[in-house]
Formats: C-alpha cells, structure tokens, sequence
C-alpha cells in the first residue's frame, strides 16, 4: 500500500547520505509516507505496535528528522508541546484548524487569505516569504458530545 515512488525517494535520500536502509527506517517511512492525517512520534509508535512493529522512540525521532530533511515529510508545530508530521503532498499552501479537546486537525484552503496576506504586506513595503496560520477551538463532533449529560454509573 506503500507508494513505491515515494519510499523509492527515502531510499534514495538515505543512500545519498550514506545511511543504511534499515527495515525500520522504512517501516516508519510507509507509514508517515501515506498517512492521511497529522501524525505525532507518539502515534507512529502506537501504530507501529499495533502492526506488532516495536520501534523505540529514539528511533522514531531520528527517522523523522530524516524524513523531513529529505523534505518528503513537512514539520508541523500546533503549540501542543510537541511537533506532528505530515507527507509533503504537493498541496497548494494550506491551513489547520485544531481541536484542543480531542487534538483532530482539519485542513482547509483559502486563497482570500493568501491575497490579504500579500496585500497588507504590500502596502507596508514587506516581501512575504512563507506565513502559518493555526486556528485553535473545538471541533464540530466534540461540540456535539459537550452538551450529552455524562452517564451516571450505579
Ligand atoms: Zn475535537
Ligand atoms: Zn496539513
């Protein structure tokens, strides 16, 4: 299920730097490669392990390092404390919208922003180069299960 060209990329960027291609190394980049959300170190070992991969989280951090200097996989900061991952997809400049009850992340695309961006930055004489905007606030389903009573457990 792995994009073979994608995994074929890693290889190659870790031959290129003379690291070995160790199994877990492309265990962990099948999976942060194809992974459709925002993945912190925490979920690829939990992943991993219910795919009964044991992976230490030095590991895992040193593999991610080497992914996004590869730059197959892009950095993401959400003010959580800790950094979560996603494959760099080709995708056009996008947002996050983040749950900080249930910690999901949504992306969207506006190019209104990016056009505000650039015209309030022109007028100041400013050359934008890159820019990130995180919305924090509750998502739609926890919305939705706040307002359920909580059962009461005789
Ligand atoms: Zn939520
Ligand atoms: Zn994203």
């Amino acid at each position: 299920m792995a994009d073979p060209d994608v995994r074929e990329r890693f290889r190659a960027f870790l031959r290129e730097q003379n690291l070995p291609v160790t199994s877990q190394r492309l265990v962990i980049g099948d999976l942060l490669l194809n992974a459709p959300g925002h993945l912190s170190a925490e979920d690829v070992s939990s992943q991993l392990s219910e795919k009964g991969q044991v992976v230490g989280l030095a590991t895992i951090y040193r593999t991610l390092d080497l992914l996004v200097n590869s730059g197959l996989v892009v950095e993401r900061d959400f003010g959580e404390g800790f950094k979560r991952f996603e494959p760099a997809r080709n995708l056009p400049h996008h947002y996050h919208l983040t749950c900080t009850v249930c910690g999901s992340v949504t992306e969207f695309l506006d190019e209104r922003i990016e056009q505000m961006i650039r015209t309030a930055a022109a007028a100041r004489g400013f050359v934008p180069s890159r820019h990130r905007l995180l919305v924090h606030g509750t998502c739609r389903d926890c919305r939705g299960a706040a307002p359920v009573p909580k059962r009461r457990t005789l």
